[in-house]
């Protein structure tokens, strides 16, 4: 179902590097941003290119210009199914990375 890319941290980046490159949500949702659209926005409906921001409830929305189908940063990622956050998923992933087979998911529940 998830289109989008993972997001690839750069090797033997710390705790601290992390938190200061995704310590905020703004922060964490133009990495996805730039994962899912690295060429820039593509609606998944048309293909179309060309948009507008509208926000729901806070949420970043992109609606087409040409089909007006309404698409935010998650929506058909694994990060929509939850109620978490960017940053604790990132924070999650970065510990996956680090780790890597030594997560079990009751860590990633905490
Ligand atoms: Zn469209």
């Amino acid at each position: 179902m998830a289109r989008m890319n993972t997001i690839q941290f750069q090797p033997g980046l710390s705790i601290d590097e992390l938190l200061e490159r995704y310590g905020t949500e703004a922060q964490c949702e133009a990495a996805v941003e730039q994962s899912r659209w690295p060429e820039g926005f593509e609606c998944p409906r048309c293909e179309g290119k060309a948009y507008c921001v509208v926000w729901h409830d806070g949420v970043k929305t992109f609606q087409c210009n040409a089909c007006h189908q309404q698409t935010t940063l998650t929506s058909g990622t694994i990060f929509h199914a939850t109620k978490l956050s960017l940053r604790t998923w990132f924070k999650a992933m970065y510990f996956l990375t680090q780790t890597k087979n030594n997560v079990s998911a009751l860590e990633l529940k905490r």
